[in-house]
């Protein structure tokens, strides 16, 4: 069997000791690629910006994963005393990469950071901080009640006429919630396809591209044990 190849993005940590920095990605992510029958291939963090082209040319498809924050002077803010860890080399690397995936409908998968940094890449913005901006009974970082992330804390309402939809079969999903952010002003292109109760924006996507969907759940924890979660990886490879 021909397996088509995702790209998946990395990031960038100290894991041992700071003087020697890793890519780094959680392996849940290359899991669910690999169990919906694709091919799962980590994209290192690379500074010539030539190369993106280079890297969508191997590539049929393109996992944006979670991360730290995407820097707030991107979309034009101050840094919100609430900001997280923001990574500058992951985001100079990783936004002109989904815009040329974009312009060139490479399809695209985006979980948690990656409907924030798709969103920022094409022309939105971020709620720096939930709890600070956004105040909710809603509990949208799950950790912070001792939740594990392969447990779901959370509903989301779906829009009907959605590909997500289509791919749960239904409105209603319970998903994990493991962010302090969130999309603020919606990227033109982008419809918002799913939301927590409290209207925090859970799913986006832009019907007009082959497959363009983002999450702002973590489906990679869930999909070994929750029908819905696998089909999103299985929805996204067979569109490959
Ligand atoms: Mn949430």
């Amino acid at each position: 069997m021909s397996r088509k190849v995702v790209g998946i993005t990395c990031g960038i940590a100290a894991v041992r000791d700071e003087q020697r920095p890793q890519y780094v990605t959680n392996r849940a992510y290359v899991r669910a690629i690999e169990q919906a029958g694709g091919l799962p291939l980590i994209l290192p963090i690379v500074e010539e910006t030539g190369l993106l082209g280079r890297y969508l040319g191997l590539i049929d498809g393109l996992l944006l994963t979670g991360g730290p924050d995407v820097g707030p002077a991107i979309y034009g803010e101050e840094p919100h005393p609430k900001l997280g860890r923001v990574d500058a080399d992951r985001d100079l690397f990783e936004l002109p990469l989904i815009r040329a995936a974009v312009a060139q409908d490479v399809p695209v998968f985006g979980i948690c950071r990656g409907i924030q940094s798709l969103n920022v890449a094409l022309g939105g913005t971020l709620f720096q901080d939930l709890p600070a901006q956004l105040p909710s009974t809603i509990q949208h970082e799950q950790s912070d009640a001792g939740i594990p992330r392969s447990q779901t804390s959370h509903s989301v309402e779906i829009e009907a006429d959605s590909r997500l939809a289509e791919i749960v079969g239904g409105q209603q999903m319970m998903i994990n919630s493991l962010h302090h952010q969130a999309l603020k002003k919606v990227a033109e292109g982008l419809i918002v396809m799913a939301r927590a109760e409290d209207g925090v924006v859970e799913a986006v996507e832009d019907p007009d591209r082959h497959f363009l969907l983002a999450v702002q759940f973590h489906p990679e924890e869930t999909a070994t044990h929750d029908a819905k979660s696998r089909k999103l990886f299985e929805a996204f490879v067979e569109a490959l």
